[in-house]
């Protein structure tokens, strides 16, 4: 069946998307390339190429599209019936947001996030907090814009988790809470294991040549990828065949290379999207959950597992010997799987990291919701650290300040971390299930993935 109606509608999402596109090519310059200087005018533009982008897809022609269309005439999984309600779901939400609050809302994240990096660095949370009761206000208008949901919290979550409500992601914590804060004590109880190998002279360049070597080994080829070095990693994709990884090398510790292979996970999640679906919204990651799925099997299922480092790990050992050289496999593999309750939520290990995130999930339905004041964030902070992971905050920038979530106005961003550590696992059983010897085949054919090819290629 072939709908003028429906190629219309693909001719206008596609420029949409074209314009979404050319803001993710300035965010990911702004983030890599470029120098301080310019951080006015790339504010201008990035909220200009922003706002084009959301007037295209507000447009009244649009409306009158997906009025026309139907769903209902076509399969509930094909493409077609796929792009008209899934572009019918976002169409709904961003026209009940007047262009006004869409554009204050961004202006007032730009600005806090620049209050953020110097507050982070003073440890000053009262240079914050104008900002943060700013972006907080905002956000009570933005939720004020859709009907009453069953708690306040839905309206957000919505934009990150599409569908998925809070009472769920509740649920789904509280079972995790319930089972994680006796694993951790028990695990505490049975001593420290020594990780003081990690830390020492680890040049950059050396760690980078073995970062590029795993990935290679994953499937990441020139042609199609990109690493760079950044402040704070990510990973983005300014579309079809361009990868782009980020990760933050440092001089005295190797972390990194499990950052590296996180952003992998994220990006081979965009890499392997259907070619056809390019130029709609369906080409990219359904949610920010199954999205993190993809990086955590990739950076605690893959990377931390014993597996994969007896394939690397003579060679790890070989490029930094004066470090590792007497230090054996089983000793760096437990130093890379020691749970250690922390201060840090990105420097977390996998058993106490969800509860820096139920901790955080907590503190922003209480915000939403009027139960708690910003100005009284820092306290919340280190009494729910104490009670979960029996740590004291010694200032604000290991406390409230370490995260930039807030300041850029993200509130139901949080969750999706843990939901997708959850997810990551339940994907993972079901893949030994399904093939049997992952561990044997990881270990032998680590080498040989690097062969494959996109599907791309052969069109
Ligand atoms: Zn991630």
């Amino acid at each position: 069946m072939k709908d003028p109606k429906l190629d219309r509608l693909r001719e206008l999402v596609g420029e949409v998307d074209d314009l979404r596109k050319a803001a993710t090519l300035l965010f990911w310059d702004q983030r890599v390339m470029m120098p301080p200087g310019g951080a006015q005018a790339r504010a201008e533009a990035s909220a200009t190429v922003g706002r084009l982008a959301h007037q295209k897809f507000v447009s009244p022609e649009l409306g009158k599209l997906l009025d026309e269309l139907d769903e209902g005439d076509y399969d509930y999984d094909s493409f077609e019936a796929s792009l008209i309600r899934v572009t019918k779901r976002d169409y709904e939400k961003a026209v009940r947001v007047p262009p006004e609050l869409t554009g204050e809302m961004r202006r007032s994240s730009a600005l806090a996030l620049s209050a953020w990096g110097p507050a982070k660095q003073s440890s000053d949370f009262q240079a914050l907090l104008p900002h943060l009761e700013r972006n907080l206000e905002l956000r009570h208008r933005y939720v004020e814009c859709f009907p009453p949901p069953d708690e306040t919290y839905d309206v957000l979550l919505d934009d990150y988790e599409p569908l998925m409500k809070t009472a769920e992601v509740r649920e789904v914590f509280d079972e995790l809470k319930r089972e994680l804060l006796p694993l951790i004590e028990e695990i505490g109880e049975a001593g420290e294991v020594d990780s003081s190998f990690l830390q020492g002279d680890f040049d950059v360049s050396a760690q980078r040549d073995f970062s590029m070597k795993i990935l290679r080994a994953f499937g990441y080829t020139d042609d199609e990828w990109r690493l760079d070095q950044t402040a704070h990693p990510f990973m983005t994709s300014p579309g079809g065949g361009d990868i782009r990884l980020t990760t933050n090398f440092r001089p005295n510790d190797i972390s990194s290379i499990f950052g590296s292979v996180h952003e992998f996970g994220h990006g081979v999640y965009e890499w392997g999207v259907d070619p056809s679906l390019q130029r709609t919204p369906l080409g990219s990651g359904v949610s920010l959950a199954l999205h993190e799925s993809q990086s955590r099997s990739w950076e605690n299922l893959v990377g931390r597992s014993r597996a994969f480092w007896r394939h690397f790990y003579p060679e790890l050992q070989q490029t930094f010997a004066a470090q590792l050289g007497s230090v054996d496999e089983e000793a760096f593999y437990r130093a890379v799987n020691k749970v250690h309750p922390s201060l840090i939520r990105i420097d977390a290990d996998e058993v106490t990291y969800n509860m820096h995130i139920i901790l955080r999930f907590e503190l922003e339905q209480d915000l939403i919701d009027n139960r708690l004041e910003p100005k009284d964030l820092p306290g919340a902070w280190s009494a729910r650290m104490d009670e979960y992971l029996g740590v004291d905050v010694p200032d604000d920038a290991r406390g409230v300040l370490q995260d930039m979530h807030w300041a850029g106005g993200s509130i139901g961003y949080f969750p999706t971390y843990s939901l997708g550590n959850v997810i990551s696992v339940q994907i993972w059983e079901r893949l030994k299930e399904d093939v049997g010897d992952v561990d044997e085949q990881m270990e032998r054919t680590c080498s040989g993935a690097s062969s494959r090819r996109r599907r791309r290629s052969s069109a």
